[in-house]
């Protein structure tokens, strides 16, 4: 894989909470500069990976942004490959809110010791602060910020340093103000779109619809909106609903779709299923 190129990510899952067996469960890989990141852990991240060419071994860590299964079960997944392929690595950074965090090890020590979890993952609670710098490198600044969903709940800004392109990701919410705020004129927001329209029963459970995640995108100025987390409608539908609201262009991802900045000339409003 060539690295240190523009930003890249790849939307390896973009079920709601049940798979279907064409959309998996949560997950993002993200390359930026020299990083490599997944954002959120469910579905078959390791599989995904390898389907796109990456290897575990390649990982600097994992974001889990919160507690609920359908964005962290492939978790033990990614520790059992890395066990295997990357014999005296560090241990795997993974990032996420205290409740994610004891979840993350509740899962883990199930399956290993605590000598076996201390030499191949690293538990890093992030606090529950708004733009907070959870990592730093040479490639990359890492933001955090809460969010409006059942449990903690992060959303997360990736900036890639030497050219500045950036990339946040929701993860499941209502509609919020310090998403917006964590948003402002980004490249690229990935919003939770669980209901498609305006009251549907999701919504009660945190959610947003396809329109409301258009608001949040006109609102924070984003450049270009990709809707993720379906559940099982016409995707067609949603970009209807999101364009109501948002004049950029907008996309319904689906599962192993690559976004590149060099791409991005590629602006039309797209179902791309
Ligand atoms: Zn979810
Ligand atoms: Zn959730």
């Amino acid at each position: 894989m060539i690295r240190g190129t523009l930003m890249k990510f790849w939307t390896l899952g973009t079920s709601a909470a049940v798979a279907t067996a064409e959309r998996d469960n949560a997950s993002i890989l993200i390359s930026a500069g020299e990083e490599l990141f997944l954002i959120d852990c469910g579905g078959s991240p390791v599989h995904r990976m390898a389907k796109l060419g990456f290897c575990v071994s390649e990982l600097t860590g994992v974001f889990v942004s919160h507690a609920h299964a359908d964005h962290i079960f492939g978790l033990p997944a990614v520790i059992h490959a890395r066990k295997i392929r990357c014999q005296g690595a560090l241990p795997m950074r993974i990032f996420g809110p205290a409740k994610a965090m004891a979840a993350a090890h509740g899962i883990l020590s199930a399956l290993w010791d605590e000598e076996t979890l201390r030499m191949y993952s690293n538990l890093i609670s992030v606090p529950i602060e708004e733009n907070y710098l959870l990592f730093e490198s040479p490639s990359v600044h890492i933001f955090s910020t809460p969010v409006e969903h059942g449990p903690e709940t992060l959303a997360v800004k990736f900036v890639e340093r030497k050219t500045g392109i950036s990339m946040a990701y929701s993860s499941d919410t209502r509609p919020c103000e310090n998403l917006v705020r964590l948003a402002k004129g980004v490249d690229y927001l990935l919003h939770d779109s669980t209901s498609c329209m305006d009251g549907g029963s999701e919504l009660k459970f945190g959610h947003s619809s396809a329109r409301e995640a258009a608001v949040v995108a006109r609102k924070a100025a984003v450049k270009r909106l990709i809707l993720l987390h379906f559940a099982g409608y016409d995707v067609a539908d949603c970009l209807r609903e999101a364009a109501r609201e948002f004049d950029g262009p907008i996309d319904a991802a689906h599962d192993l779709q690559e976004f590149s900045h060099e791409g991005s000339g590629d602006n039309r409003t797209s179902e791309n299923i």
